[in-house]
Parts: structure tokens; C-alpha cells; sequence
């Protein structure tokens, strides 16, 4: 930006500038906007209408949000008075925050906590006065969007805007969604019912949040009547609640979902995205056995949310990916790392459908190892050369209910490969747990081969 002295821009001319940028935003464009809307940069420091049309352009998404968080930082310092410009600011910072990625840390630009503090001020001068309704909406936004930091305040400012318009559903429908983001999902459920008995017509996010805070306060009447008024094909199912037949979708797990986590702890820690069987709209079962730590795994049911993070594609299919909204219910599997060789690919992990009460054999990765076949046999026998072996190797975890005993899921597993032939599975814990001392030996020497380098 050059530093001469700015024009004085019309009207028009603010109003022809952001028509523009918008335009270029829409066609995804987002450099172009931000080329384009230069001279309502410089103007904005002066001319509050050009700041109204920044935030316009941030609003509908038309920059990107790096760029976008820098001017409203820019507005925000130029305008430490003006409650117009401030509380519309606050409320644009949504726009600066992948909201679908719910799990995220606090985010890290300067212009979220300044705005906070800003308003919260504003707040207290305007206490009482018409003025401060604005305020606090900015505010709520602006505590909403900054993870578990400022909690008190975010539920303090929505629900003083209930007080000051009680019959405004929007008001009660915002601190649902408050309510069902920080796992206060009763609270949520008397929220979201407020704001539907205060709307003319059903919508769509009001229905959705309420069935999934329903869903969290395992209130499964409640849930099943959103559902079906949705026209889902649903009855009540397992773990008390409801179910119907869903294709699987994913979710990417986080050891501490926003939900779950404190002002001190706010970060997700490890993540990872998983299948899902999934039983309602909202809640399902995992359906991967998890390669990391994330304090949940195969067999537990979560709760998510609404709102895809993205789609992965496989072929024509586009497989939604929703945000962990919480933990239902931990059902402590157990789970035992394997190695093994097979001759097909998948036929090691293809054998759980013949394993009953929900044991599964899970593949985390498939491969080609050469090896030599006297050393794999007995290493302790000296031989001359080294005779190679080509073997396909898979490693992985079996998961296993908590009511099945160690030395019974061995057997079981034992009896289906034994059958099939042509493959081998070595799992010296489970070997351990099932207090077989001497094959754990032999198996753990072959998964050392097997998933060493
Ligand atoms: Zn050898």
C-alpha cells in the first residue's frame, strides 16, 4: 500500500469496490478480492462506510481467512470507539475460523482476543442502554470462536441477550449451540427446545442440534422424535438409543474433543480419523482399530456432529467426515498387535467375518518382505548362506469384546486359520494373556522378523 494521502472514496465507489470483491470471492478468486479491495483499506482508517464494506467482504467469505484476520486486526485498531463497527466486527470473526473443524486449538491471530476484550469492555459502558444488545452479540461470537478460553463470558453474553429479547428464538438457538459445543448437552436440549417453540416453521439447525444434544444427554425419546420428524427411518436400538440403518461414514477422533477439554487444557492432543458404524444421524460405533493413542478405539460409541470437516473420495462415493463431538461410551476392548503372511492380499483381515462376538483382525498395513526361510525357521541353527523368502506381511491389532477370554479368542482365531491354510498369524501378547508361555516365545522371535527392518 502506498503511503500518500488516501482519497476520499463515494458512495458508489465503496459500494462498486466490495460488489466486486465479493464477485471475485465468489468465483473462488480469493487473491484477486484481495487485490481489489486496496483502496477500501487505506479509506477504512477515516471512512467507517469503507470499514462496514470490509467487513461485508469478510462476512461473505470472499478473502481468505489469513487475509481476512489481518483486516479486521487493521479495522479494529482504527475504530477503538465506534460500537457499530466493533460489534459487527466481532460477530465477522466466524468468518475467520474454520468452524467445521470443531476440535481445533484456540486460534492463534491476535485479532480474536483483543476483540474479546474490547467488547467485554464495551459491554460493561453500555450496561442497560439499547446500544449494548449488538455488543453482546459481537461478544458471544467473538468468546464462541476462541475454543474453551473464555467460556464464562461467551454464556454470560448469550444469556443476557436472552434476558434483554426472550422471544427471540436465534438468542436461544445460539447458546444451544454453545451448550451442545462444551458437552452441556441437557442444557442444550432446553435451549434448542426454546428456540423451536419460538419459530414459525421447523428448521433444519435448530432439529439437528437438539437430536444431537438429545443424543448426548442420552435422552433417546427426545432424539427418536427429531428423527422421525425428519422423516428418518430410526426405532430405538442398542446402548438405549436410537438406530437405523446408515451407510458408514468417519470421524476424525480426538483425544480431547472441544467438549471434553478445560480454559487449561484446550487443545484436541492426538487425532485420528476413523470408520464409523453409524447408528443415527449423530452417533455411531468405531469400526477401525486405532494405530495411535487417542484414548478411544474399535467398539467404543461416540457422539458427532453435524457438519462434515471434509469428504474423502473413494471412487464415485464422497465419504463425509464429521468432527468427535464426545464419548458415549468406552466399552474396553481388548486389543493385541499381530504380524502375519498371508498369499492374497486381505485374506488375514478377511477371516473376521468368520470370527463370532465381534472379534475383528485389522490391518494396518500390507507389504512384501524378503527374509531367509533358515533363519525363519530356527535361527539358532547355523547355516552358511541365507536362502531367500519372499512373504507378504500384514501387521495389525485384534480387537476383541471384554467378555471373551484370552486362551478362547486364541482358539478361535487358531480353529479359522487352521481351516484356511496358506496364512499364519503371530500375536506373542495374546499368546501371554492366554498363559501359553512356550509358543510365546516362537511368535514373538516371528513378529520381530516379520515387523522388524
Ligand atoms: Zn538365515
Amino acid at each position: 500500500m502506498s503511503n500518500g494521502p488516501s482519497a476520499v472514496l463515494s458512495f458508489d465507489e465503496i459500494d462498486a469496490i466490495a460488489r466486486d470483491a465479493v464477485a471475485e470471492g465468489q468465483a473462488d478468486r480469493k487473491q484477486a478480492a484481495s487485490r481489489k479491495i486496496q483502496p477500501l483499506r487505506k479509506a477504512q482508517r477515516h471512512q467507517p462506510e469503507a470499514a462496514m464494506a470490509l467487513l461485508w467482504i469478510v462476512d461473505e467469505r470472499s478473502l481468505t481467512r489469513e487475509a481476512a484476520a489481518d483486516i479486521l486486526a487493521e479495522i479494529a485498531d482504527a475504530h477503538d470507539d465506534d460500537i457499530a463497527i466493533l460489534s459487527r466486527l466481532g460477530m465477522c470473526l466466524e468468518a475467520v475460523r474454520d468452524i467445521d473443524d470443531l476440535n481445533a486449538p484456540p486460534p492463534e491471530h491476535p485479532v480474536f482476543q483483543t476483540m474479546v476484550t474490547r467488547l467485554d469492555r464495551l459491554t460493561a459502558r453500555y450496561e442497560g442502554q439499547p446500544e449494548q444488545e449488538q455488543v453482546l452479540r459481537g461478544l458471544a461470537t467473538a468468546a464462541r470462536m476462541m475454543a474453551r478460553q473464555h467460556d464464562a463470558i461467551a454464556e454470560d453474553s448469550l444469556r443476557r441477550l436472552i434476558e434483554i429479547d426472550p422471544q427471540r428464538s436465534a438468542h436461544h438457538y445460539n447458546l444451544g449451540l454453545f451448550y451442545k459445543t462444551r458437552g452441556r448437552f441437557a442444557e442444550g436440549v432446553v435451549a434448542n427446545r426454546a428456540a423451536a417453540s419460538l419459530s414459525q416453521e421447523a428448521v433444519d439447525s435448530t432439529e439437528w442440534n437438539l437430536g444431537i444434544c438429545a443424543t448426548g444427554a442420552r435422552d433417546a425419546a427426545t432424539a427418536l422424535d427429531v428423527w422421525k420428524r425428519m422423516e428418518q427411518k430410526i426405532e430405538p436400538g442398542r446402548f438405549r438409543l436410537p438406530e437405523g440403518g446408515y451407510p458408514a461414514c468417519k470421524v476424525r477422533l480426538a483425544a480431547l474433543p472441544l467438549a471434553e477439554r478445560t480454559a487449561d487444557r484446550d487443545d484436541p492432543g492426538e487425532e485420528e480419523t476413523v470408520w464409523i458404524e453409524r447408528l443415527s444421524p449423530c452417533h455411531g460405533i468405531i469400526r477401525s482399530v486405532l494405530y495411535g493413542d487417542v484414548g478411544v478405539d474399535y467398539g467404543d460409541v461416540i457422539l458427532m456432529d453435524g457438519a462434515p470437516i471434509t469428504h474423502h473420495t473413494y471412487g464415485d462415493e464422497q465419504i463425509p467426515v464429521f468432527p468427535h463431538l464426545a464419548t458415549l461410551l468406552r466399552r474396553n476392548y481388548q486389543f493385541f498387535a499381530f504380524a502375519g503372511t498371508q498369499e492374497t492380499p486381505r485374506q488375514l483381515a478377511d477371516i473376521s467375518g468368520e470370527l463370532d462376538g465381534d472379534v475383528v483382525i485389522y490391518s494396518h498395513s500390507e507389504s512384501v518382505k524378503i527374509m531367509c526361510a533358515n533363519c525363519w525357521r530356527n535361527p539358532d541353527l547355523d547355516h552358511a548362506e541365507h536362502a531367500t523368502m519372499e512373504k507378504h506381511v500384514v501387521t495389525g491389532r485384534i480387537a476383541a469384546p471384554p467378555d471373551i477370554a484370552p486362551a478362547q479368542l486364541l482358539g478361535m482365531i487358531d480353529k479359522v486359520i487352521a481351516e484356511r491354510g496358506s496364512c499364519q498369524l503371530y500375536a506373542p501378547d495374546l499368546c501371554a494373556a492366554a498363559g501359553q508361555s512356550a509358543r510365546e516365545r516362537i511368535d514373538r522371535r516371528r513378529f520381530a522378523m516379520l515387523t522388524g527392518n
